[in-house]
């Protein structure tokens, strides 16, 4: 089974699409990469989805990427006497260290490092933004704050500190549980929620080692500070606009996602935009007219791959959300702007033999019109500098790993296919032939393009390209 376009679509399961069927549907119109979200499941949930995918992997014969997105210190009021109070404009609102149920006038603030960290001017927006409160005094027991949009604010409602460093490490207790059982159930990529240094992401690294491969979600305005340094040291990056939209002013976004999507293109490392990117499809069966600009938007960025979050996970349309993003790739890839924008923003290539090679391969299969780059590679490194070249041909990669497979399935324009490694360079030609054909990427009498390194099994040694014909 082949995708007809290059963007891949990260599909979130929810109570909607808990059901092996249901992620069997959601991969049937399109999904490649089944977020699983921690904030909301249970390790049983966990254990289970990747049960269900593992085995219609099986049964598809295609690999399929698991995401277990961690919650990350994802900060809380307490509780209040009548579950809820209504804040005015202008009211003195406390935030402090005492658990008892709060009222009209103040309420618990269950984390003690940040009554700590607030300062006077700190803006604090509660429910997504929805409320909004500065700071006028601050004391490690209580900070008093000013209303300035008035609102309601319920029980353990969420809260955001746009402007205070927070001394937390981004991994929670929880969230270092959840690690380790998604690890556990083996998993292949790792999203780190509200980063907000490089080390927030070498912590989570070091724990997981080469079992999966992480990535750093961009959501706090305290990582847009340290942009490059988050991004030098992750495997790949969200364009998270939801906490993004809500930390930072929501004009600033659109920018923001077109700086992070450029960087990652010159990192070689995959990037999803994700975020209400077809909200409206949570409740109707149709896309609004911006919201099919938006993801439009996101492809001719060159964006790895596009999310659903809510319309996948808990909407009424998931399947439809997921066509309906598939159709949308399939025409704006096909459209001749879509080659040109791409073009346009090619970073040149490191000086390295991979890069090399990939240009090469790259100039190679445009000039002579051939039908597929078919990579070997065991890391997967080849594919991902292969991938970094947006070419126009579809990127066929063979590897003996299975894990790599799996990871693949989030980048740009990769079809990975598990098989052995390759026994001598005809071996190598002569597989990539066979497996082109079969896969759909070429017909007899077609070309394709090969790139390897020998000899074989030695990885991060790609020295050879070939020119192959498929046999009639
Ligand atoms: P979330 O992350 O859905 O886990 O909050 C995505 C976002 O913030 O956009
Ligand atoms: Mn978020």
């Amino acid at each position: 089974m082949r995708r007809l376009r290059r963007c891949k679509i990260v599909a979130t399961l929810g109570p909607a699409t808990a059901q092996r069927s249901a992620i069997g549907d959601l991969f049937r119109a399109g999904a490649d990469v089944f977020r699983i979200n921690m904030s909301h499941a249970s390790h049983d949930d966990m254990r289970e989805r990747v049960l269900a995918i593992r085995s219609l992997e099986q049964e598809f014969g295609r690999p399929i990427a698991i995401l277990l997105d961690l919650q990350g210190p994802k900060l809380r009021v307490g509780l209040f006497k009548d579950g809820a109070v209504e804040l005015k404009r202008g009211d003195i609102f406390v935030f402090d260290s005492d658990p008892t149920p709060g009222d009209a006038s103040r309420v618990h603030l269950p984390h003690p490092e940040i009554l700590e960290a607030l300062r006077p001017g700190h803006n604090m927006l509660v429910d997504d933004g929805k409320v909004r409160l500065h700071i006028t005094e601050a004391s490690p027991k209580r900070a008093v704050a000013v209303v300035d949009v008035a609102g309601r604010v319920s029980n353990r409602k969420g809260v955001s500190l746009p402007d205070t460093e927070i001394p937390l490490a981004s991994m929670t207790p929880k969230d270092h549980a959840d690690l380790l059982a998604g690890l556990e159930a083996g998993v292949d990529w790792v999203a780190v929620s509200f980063v907000q240094r490089a080390e927030d992401v070498v912590e989570v690294k070091k724990i997981v080692g080469n079992r999966a491969l992480v990535l750093a979600k961009i959501e706090k305005p305290q990582a847009i500070t340290r942009l490059e340094e988050i991004m030098e040291v992750s495997d790949a990056f969200m364009v998270a606009r939801g906490d993004l939209g809500v930390e930072m002013p929501l004009e600033k976004v659109p920018g923001l996602q077109k700086r992070i999507t450029r960087i990652a293109r010159r990192l070689g490392k995959p990037v999803i935009v994700a975020t209400q990117m077809l909200e409206s499809m949570i409740a109707l069966p149709v896309p609004t007219r911006a919201e099919v600009s938006d993801v439009a938007a996101a492809l001719f960025e060159g964006a790895d791959a596009i999310m659903l979050s809510a319309e996948s996970a808990s909407g009424r349309y998931p399947i439809e959300a997921v066509a309906t993003m598939n159709k949308i790739a399939e025409e704006v890839e096909h459209d001749s702007f879509y080659r040109q924008i791409l073009n346009a923003q090619r970073p040149a290539p490191e000086a390295t033999v991979a890069d090399a090679i990939a240009t090469a391969a790259r100039d190679v299969a445009e000039t002579l019109d051939l039908k597929a780059i078919v990579a070997w590679t065991s890391s997967g490194s080849t594919a991902f500098r292969i991938s970094r070249e947006r070419p126009e041909p579809p990127v066929l990669a063979l590897t003996p790993n299975r894990d790599t497979a799996r990871r693949l399935a989030l980048i740009w324009g990769v079809h990975a296919v598990v098989t052995d490694d390759a026994q001598d360079v005809d071996d190598m030609a002569a597989r990539a032939c066979v497996i082109a054909a079969a896969e759909g990427f070429a017909s007899p009498g077609e070309r394709i393009i090969i790139v390897a390194g020998v000899p074989f099994g030695s990885p991060g040694a790609t020295n050879m390209v070939r020119i192959a014909y498929i046999e009639k």
